[in-house]
């Protein structure tokens, strides 16, 4: 039995059929064609693609003045497409994190896991950089986000980053814990599409904020996951 069903999976249905889950209603979501509607298909992704293939040629002229010669490089545009396509598709299936760790940044806030749980009774949500948008549209999807929540207060202990821009991802964190922000206030601010983490706010993407405070929820028993089907 269905309390709420919400037709049509883009940000707007996903985003309402977690809410609807998580207040406690059976939500049933259905949709046709991909989930993620316009913005992971055919709006912002593949533009924000686009936009990025040509921040890279601005910066590719740039090299030499820094002492960097390269051959001479052009716009392979039939590639460039099949990129288009490829983040598209990663987006689209969150792939899982793969296991190359080198040249990367790591970044960390407060405590470390092992340090809160000495004093809290802790949840901890780890989530690949390539569920995100911003990271897949980047080409810079190796790492992980990790958040670490107080269960009880829902104040959030710590983040640890290790990936590309892993200082800026755990600044956002180091703000919401010195505004003291329990994990669902961070996941309920809308960051502009595409997203990074760690709030990642709104499916569909896979905020780790969310994924934390939907685990406190869960482990108490208050929530029930949404079912998603889809209709031709
Ligand atoms: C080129 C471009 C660039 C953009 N850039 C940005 C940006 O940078 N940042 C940003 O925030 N927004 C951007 N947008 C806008 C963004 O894509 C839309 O605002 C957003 O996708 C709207 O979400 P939605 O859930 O309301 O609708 P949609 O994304 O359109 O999703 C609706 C879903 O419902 C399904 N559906 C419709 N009717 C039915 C039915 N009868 N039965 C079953 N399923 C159905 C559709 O197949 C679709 O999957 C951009 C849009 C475009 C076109």
């Amino acid at each position: 039995m269905t309390d709420v069903l919400v037709i049509g999976a883009g940000p707007a249905g996903v985003f309402a059929a977690h809410r609807a889950a998580d207040l406690g209603a059976r939500t049933t979501l259905v949709t046709r064609e991909q989930f993620g509607g316009m913005a992971a298909n055919d709006g912002p992704v593949p533009v924000r693609t686009l936009a990025h293939a040509a921040r890279l040629m601005r910066e590719a002229r740039q090299l030499g003045r820094y002492g960097i010669t390269t051959g001479d490089f052009r716009l392979d545009y039939p590639r460039l497409l099949d990129r288009v396509r490829e983040v598209v598709h990663d987006i689209g299936t969150h792939a899982a994190l793969r296991a190359r760790v080198d040249g990367m940044g790591v970044a960390r806030r407060r405590l470390t896991e092992g340090k809160a749980r000495r004093d809290h009774d802790v949840v901890v949500a780890t989530v690949p950089l390539d569920a995100a948008a911003r990271p897949v549209i980047d080409g810079r999807t190796v790492g992980f986000c990790k958040l670490v929540v107080d269960r009880i207060s829902h104040r959030i202990l710590g983040c640890h980053v290790v990936g590309e821009r892993a200082v800026e991802i755990t600044q956002v964190a180091a703000v919401a814990m010195t505004a003291q922000l329990r994990v669902q206030d961070l996941a309920r601010i809308h960051s502009p599409f595409p997203r990074t983490p760690p709030s990642w706010a709104g499916p569909p993407t896979s905020p780790p904020a969310a994924w934390a405070w939907a685990r406190t929820r869960t482990d108490l028993g208050t929530s029930r996951p949404a079912e998603a089907v889809r209709s031709r």
